[in-house]
């Protein structure tokens, strides 16, 4: 199996080191035809709305539209997971929302990046311990749609969820060294 990263712009470097320690085969994604050859994507964290450009730059729009629709295993983390959403606010009008997630998620929602934190958050789907998760410059979900899965909550917020197999939150997950998120999405097969 493949696991392709989004490496247009952001984080993709530590999520394919994080893959490959998990026996991944882990390739970047900056082509269609890179895209075509992969069974999963990370989205990563970064700019949502620099990504979004960068994907119609580079003739991806279109393409991972259509691998969305068509089911691909995702996960998308933080600007990742705002472009897995229905609906962003405080965004740029024209950034992509494939809406692949049916949540509506505020960019920017903690404040700027001097307001960035760590916490440790519980997901049961990943066992008793938990998780270190880093937010920088994160968004709120504000909104889930009934097909969508809640599975961590910070503050009453959603900061994991998923629908069926597109899976987002609104951390790093390839920053805190806790390799478990990772892991679940690569094994998943539902
Ligand atoms: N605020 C960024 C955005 O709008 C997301 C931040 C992140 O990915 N760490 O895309």
């Amino acid at each position: 199996m493949k696991v392709g990263v989004l490496a247009l712009q952001g984080a993709a470097e530590l999520h394919l080191a994080a893959l490959r320690s998990i026996g991944a085969a882990a390739v970047p994604v900056r082509r269609p035809d890179e895209l075509a050859d992969v069974d999963r994507l990370i989205l990563p964290g970064g700019e949502s709305t620099t990504i979004s450009m960068m994907l119609d730059a580079n003739g991806l729009t279109g393409p991972l539209a259509e691998r969305l629709a068509g089911g691909m295993s995702t996960l998308g983390t933080c600007a990742g997971l705002l472009l897995l959403a229905s609906e962003v606010t405080d965004g740029r009008d024209d950034q992509h929302c494939f809406g692949a997630l049916d949540i509506s998620a505020r960019r920017n929602a903690y404040g700027p990046q001097t307001e960035s934190f760590e916490a440790d958050l519980p997901i049961a789907a990943l066992g008793p311990s938990p998780m270190t998760a880093v937010f920088i410059r994160s968004p709120i979900v504000e909104r889930v749609g009934p097909e969508v899965e809640v599975l961590a909550r910070l503050d009453g917020h959603p900061v994991l969820c998923r629908q069926g197999r597109a899976w987002g939150c609104t951390f790093h997950p390839e920053l805190s060294g806790d390799l478990r998120l990772h892991r679940l999405f690569c094994e998943e097969t539902a």
